[in-house]
């Protein structure tokens, strides 16, 4: 399988509500995906690395050749992750970033990453398996790439007023507008149609 940089490689995941029901979140970057699997800023209710598996679990399903995920690097994973959201969240808000969070960022960055890989050479690249380690550095990277646009305004809240979701704006033109049209975009549609109605 070709393995792409973090920056690089496909994003997206599903978000499972109260209610049984499940739509598509796409934050628009490995490292807010990350951050978004303990729910950002609504901790608790998103949480889907309960143990060391749901972490692999979560790795394997980008990263098909990562190493088994053990107690050391779930805590390693939740470090990362809390230090991302926080980040992304002062991104968003326009608040000051907390330097001990950079930091953290910085220290599972400055690790070796899982290299990317094209596929069809005679050494086949699933052979050696990439420690969980790396794919930490892999998202900590991502997260510093993220990060570097704070300045342009592109990490944003969804602009439905009930929706706290924050996602990273890939768009050329900058105008992303809601966490998933599927759930927001249609929602306010609906919501614009029936006070056109009214009127
Ligand atoms: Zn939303």
């Amino acid at each position: 399988m070709t393995r792409l940089p973090g920056y690089a490689a496909p994003t997206g995941q599903w978000f499972h509500s109260g209610n049984g029901q499940r739509w598509w979140f796409d934050s628009g970057s490995l490292a807010l995906d990350f951050a978004y699997t303990g729910g950002m800023g609504e901790p608790g209710r998103w949480e889907q690395m309960r143990d060391a598996s749901d972490l692999g679990d979560w790795l394997a399903q980008r990263y098909t050749d990562v190493g088994e995920a053990a107690e050391r690097d779930l805590a390693d994973a939740l470090s990362l992750r809390g230090a991302i959201a926080r980040l992304a969240q002062a991104a968003s808000d326009g608040a000051q970033a907390q330097a001990d969070d950079i930091d953290t960022v910085n220290l599972f960055a400055a690790t070796p990453d899982i290299p990317p890989a094209i596929d069809g050479g005679r050494r086949q690249a699933g052979r050696s398996r990439v420690r969980v380690g790396q794919a930490l550095s892999t998202i900590a990277r991502d997260a510093v790439n993220l990060l570097a646009h704070t300045g342009e305004r592109r990490i944003r809240e969804c602009d439905a007023d009930d929706c706290q979701l924050v996602f990273y704006d890939e768009s050329r033109t900058n105008n992303r507008r809601w966490c998933s049209m599927q759930r927001c975009g249609n929602r306010a549609k609906v919501k614009a149609f029936r006070a056109k109605e009214k009127a």
